[in-house]
């Protein structure tokens, strides 16, 4: 039978193939007809090459719809989607083209030279540009080819996509996941999160990770809904698109971002019916004044590369948990249908509620391994068929998921484990504060002690060592950073991330 995962979205197309599927900020408008019409083209492009199934396609190219009509083009030909972040340069495309051996490599026409140099030298056979203004030889040679097309027949667990995970904690690693990975996470989000008929869905996020190329875009087609594409987020568009949308996905900076618009209130938002964080933590203060603004209660939910969705906050009455349709800041919510979520303690066994721990989960979304790592992908699975997160965390009574921290992000200090996120929440409390970070750096005495880097709120005054000061009148002293620094921001990565590891490269040698 037939797994492919487009065939699934196409199925889900609206019966007026007339309408339209996506608005562009430049002014464009594609119906589904046109979506169907061009990945079909480029799906018997692809099948033109002498490249054999399930061939790696890797793609590094300004958002475009053109760049999501050839991610599905990928799927509808059986071959593996392989987005590359656009902020990559030289070092790191040869890394990733060396080590995932695509067939085909689509790149931007102002990259060619140097990527195509790249590409031939690791054996790719073709190169094809695509400019985020619908030039270049991908769609000149596509134009020439059939727009009928009948899509590749692909099992359960053949790979559909190979998602490079963001390189938060290190270097990045090839997530593969499979048609039948991807489509039971979307199935179970699109009822989990209420998705109906009418929904229109602001697509203000890139497409070279699992949020904006998963999360918002399955949703959308899946439910035969409209799409409001932005190729760059604009606070100020995102907000006067709400009074003809229903749902928003970003990620914490995009929310802070909208917050600093006078234009977001309770009226330009009345239209909306959700809105969705994830990716990174939402601070409990932006989560608030959302509440305060807007009337409206984000919903928090918590994912990775490696596992498309695995928690979310409900939606609507989740009767597993008692009924509950509580958002709960701070949280994650619940493991998503389906998902099954544990606790553990580093002597390997399930720790009682409220405690914290590793984090492992099992479901139908969790992914093959890691490209070409198998010993990677044999340490991250325990003998039962968990998969470690990586990720440090508790569950409440009620059953709501909270993330502390990553375990490489935890702080052994003295014998003690420090929390970052317990630690960063007390300072981000303090008058001024805008955002923190506490990382663990090494000491002669204690193995590692903390150090908070604090960003203040516009306009404040705030003192590192009077902030030192509070916290010891609060906590236990293992707890208390050793140096607070404040400067003026964090280091984020593409999807916002703070990248601790450079926080603590630059500050490993304080106490040296
Ligand atoms: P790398 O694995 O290369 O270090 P990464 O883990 O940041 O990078 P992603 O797969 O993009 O790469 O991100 C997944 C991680 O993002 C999760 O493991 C978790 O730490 C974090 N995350 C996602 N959603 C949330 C959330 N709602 N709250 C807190 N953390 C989150
Ligand atoms: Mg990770």
């Amino acid at each position: 039978s037939q797994h492919n995962l487009f065939a699934a979205l196409r199925a889900a197309f609206p019966a007026d193939l007339d309408s339209t599927a996506i608005e562009t900020d430049g002014g464009l408008s594609y119906s589904w007809r046109d979506i169907d019409r061009a990945t079909a083209m480029v799906a018997n492009l692809l099948g033109s090459l002498d490249i054999p199934p399930a061939s790696r396609i890797a793609v590094q190219v300004e958002k475009s719809v053109e760049a999501v009509v050839l991610y599905l083009a990928t799927l509808r030909a059986g071959h593996v989607f392989l987005p590359l972040n656009t902020a990559y340069q030289s070092a790191e495309i040869d890394y990733f083209v060396t080590n995932a051996e695509p067939a085909v490599v689509v790149c931007s026409p102002a990259n060619f030279g140097w990527v195509s140099k790249i590409a031939f030298k690791a054996g790719t056979q073709h190169v094809f540009t695509l400019g985020d203004d619908r030039t270049g030889s991908l769609l000149e040679r596509a134009a020439h080819c059939s727009d009928q097309h009948t899509v590749v027949a692909r099992g359960p667990d053949d790979l559909a996509a190979i998602l490079y995970t963001s390189g938060t904690t290190g270097r990045s690693k090839g997530a593969m996941l499979s048609h039948d990975n991807l489509l039971s996470n979307a199935r179970v989000l699109k009822t989990y999160w209420g998705w109906k008929p009418g929904d229109v869905l602001i697509h203000a996020l890139p497409i070279f990770h699992v949020h904006g190329l998963f999360v918002a875009l399955h949703g959308a087609l899946l439910n035969g809904s409209k799409m409001l594409w932005m190729a760059k987020f604009d606070p100020k568009q995102a907000i006067a698109w709400m009074r003809r949308a229903t749902v928003f996905m970003g990620v914490p900076t995009l929310y802070v971002r909208m917050l600093g618009e006078a234009g977001l209130t309770r009226e330009a938002t009345a239209h909306m019916r959700l809105f969705i964080s994830g990716s990174a933590p939402l601070l409990i203060e932006t989560f608030k004044a959302w509440q305060e603004r807007t009337g409206h209660t984000i919903l928090e939910r918590y994912g990775m590369s490696e596992t498309a969705m695995l928690t979310s906050n409900p939606y609507a009455a989740d009767a597993r948990f008692g009924g509950q349709t509580e958002r709960r800041g701070g949280t994650v919510g619940f493991p998503l249908p389906g998902v099954e979520l544990r606790v553990l303690g580093d002597d390997g066994k399930a720790l009682p509620v409220g405690e914290i721990g590793g984090i492992q989960v099992q479901g139908p979304n969790i992914f093959k391994g890691y490209w070409r790592m198998p010993e990677k992908t044999a340490e991250e699975f325990t003998d039962d068929g968990f998969f470690k997160t990586g990720d440090v965390g508790k569950v409440d009574e009620r059953g709501y998921v909270t993330i502390v921290g990553r375990s490489k992000d935890l702080i052994i200090s003295g014998g003690y484990n420090v929390y970052p996120a317990e630690i960063e929440g007390y300072i981000n409390d303090m008058p001024g504060v805008a955002e923190s970070a506490l990382i663990g750096v090494p000491h002669p005495d204690f193995g590692e002690v903390g150090v908070a880097v604090v960003i203040p709120k516009p306009g404040a005054k705030v003192d590192g060592d009077q902030i030192v000061a509070a916290l010891k009148a609060q906590l236990a002293n293992f707890k208390i950073p050793k140096r607070c620094f404040v400067v003026a921001e964090l280091p984020r990565n593409t999807m916002g991330k703070v990248q601790k590891n450079l926080l603590r490269e630059q500050h490993k040698a304080l106490f040296a």
